[in-house]
């Protein structure tokens, strides 16, 4: 079955963006015989190349691949991966459940080859709803971003896996010239190892690797580095196995059923679960700053509870000179520090595609206009038609974007366009009780509303 058709075929299933979220998916409808495509704007897969660093491991076990979780026995999986690139035996000898991100990425682009439904060069601009004589139709219209070409593709069903984009913080909209975000960390690596100083804002897992990889490369200590967050610490990922039942269908189930302000709050109390450093890291940070207060160079600043409240850019003939102003937030008191490059480690948001505009009034959007997913991941106001990955952290809680869920979630995305399960979708994985136990004998507070 090709790819590329443009024409009045209607598949059964479509997917814009292909990340690892709707590679998965790909992966788990091959075996069951459904017409499915899957569009991706780029030309190839590359799973965020400018965060790509050499030691960089995945965060989450290799269980965590693409179908293993919904389907051991696939052949998509990193084990067969690794088997077909003559590499299980060293992988088996490695002992470690964390693939280095690199595999990971050759892993995808390996997958994408093997299933073969994914058409490059299609950025999704615009989806439309038709009906022919079997039901409702999805229109896609896609731009090539080579040359502008349209083509335009038609499905039952849509699962929209577009992923998140660099966030950019308001207050630092001023700055101009050497200011990058952590997402294209490689592709200005060698400018900023040329800076005189640097500053690194934010304080999630890629704002320390940045951090990490500018100490190592700086061995004689010649730059002057800043690490600026407005966070209380520069806190750990919360890692341990109590901690991590809250990554499963139950917990996702039951933080769903929370009403929006509460879940909203929750995702700001639980920064740690998703937000944080891996506690590895951490220390290799502090053992690179031990190293380094040896020498007589220029010391790291670090700064918690520094809020990038402002900032300007002025060029001089020598660059970019920035001034950022910032508030201690637990003083309240103002003040102010020059740089000459700046990397906003300040993480990814999720906006409302403008492609759906077309059918934004058959979607379900809550006060913020935010896509507002079932539990089983549709957000039309039909049911079972669109689908979301990843997108709805809002809905289903933190481990939206957690690869350790992809395979679940795609189980249960199959389970709804089907209409049967042709993987189990699993309700209860863990050993705690999340909200009430089923079959708990409620009790009714005096004076509450019967
Ligand atoms: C550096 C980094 C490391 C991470 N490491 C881990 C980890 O170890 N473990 C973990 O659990 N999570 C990790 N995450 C979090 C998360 O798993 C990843 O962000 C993951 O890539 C999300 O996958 P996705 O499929 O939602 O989106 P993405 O990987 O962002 O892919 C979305 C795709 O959609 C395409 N696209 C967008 N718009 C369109 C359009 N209009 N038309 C066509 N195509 C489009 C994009 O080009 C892109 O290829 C990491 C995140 C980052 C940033």
């Amino acid at each position: 079955m090709t790819a590329h058709r443009t024409d009045d075929h209607v598949h059964d299933l479509l997917g814009i963006g292909v990340g690892p979220f709707n590679l998965g998916l790909a992966c788990l409808a091959e075996p069951l015989g459904l017409d499915a495509v899957f569009l991706e704007r780029r030309g190839e897969l590359r799973w965020h190349p400018g965060m790509m660093l050499d030691d960089a491991v995945l965060q989450v076990p290799f269980l965590a691949d693409l179908v293993t979780m919904a389907d051991p026995t696939s052949r998509f999986s990193f084990l067969s991966y690794l088997k077909q690139r003559g590499r299980l035996y060293p992988f088996y000898v490695r002992e470690s459940f964390y693939p280095l991100r690199r595999e990971f990425d050759d892993y995808c682009r390996w997958a994408a080859d093997e299933v073969g439904t994914v058409a490059y060069h299609r950025e999704a601009v615009a989806v439309t709803r038709t009906h022919d004589a079997t039901g409702p139709v999805y229109v896609v219209a896609c731009r090539d971003p080579r040359d502008g070409s349209r083509s335009t593709y038609r499905a039952r069903h849509l699962v929209l896996g577009v992923g998140s984009e660099p966030h950019r913080p308001e207050a630092l909209a001023g700055l101009t010239g050497a200011v990058w975000h952590s997402s294209d960390y490689l592709h200005v690596r060698d400018r900023l190892l040329g800076a005189d100083d640097v500053t690194v804002v934010g304080s999630g897992q890629s704002a320390a690797e940045v951090v990490s990889d500018l100490l190592a490369a700086d061995g004689h200590g010649r730059q002057r580095l800043q690490w600026l967050t407005r966070s209380p610490r520069f806190f750990p990922l919360e890692y341990t196995k109590l901690t991590l039942e809250l990554t499963s269908p139950e917990y996702s189930r039951h933080f769903r059923r929370l009403d929006a302000d509460r879940r909203d709050a929750l995702l700001r109390e639980q920064a740690g679960l998703y937000k944080g450093i891996s506690a590895p890291l951490v220390d290799q940070i502090h053992e690179q700053l031990y190293r380094r207060s040896l020498d007589a160079v220029p010391q790291p600043r670090l700064a918690a509870c520094a809020e990038v409240v402002d900032g300007r850019t002025e060029e001089t003939p020598r660059g970019s000179r920035h001034t950022l102003r910032l508030r201690q937030t637990e003083t309240g008191e103002e003040y102010e520090v020059e740089t000459s490059a700046v990397v906003l480690a300040t993480g990814y948001a999720r906006a409302t595609p403008r492609f759906l505009d077309g059918v934004r009034d058959r979607l379900r959007l809550d006060g913020h206009g935010r896509l507002d997913a079932r539990e089983d991941f549709s957000v039309d106001r039909e049911g079972g038609e669109v689908f979301v990955q990843n997108a709805e952290i809002h809905t289903h809680g933190f481990v939206a974007p957690d690869l350790g869920m992809g395979a679940w979630r795609n189980a249960a995305i199959l389970e709804r366009v089907l209409g049967e399960a042709p993987y189990e979708v699993e309700r209860r994985v863990m050993f705690q009780d999340f909200g009430v136990p089923e079959g708990a004998r409620r009790v009714v507070p005096a004076g509450a509303a019967r």
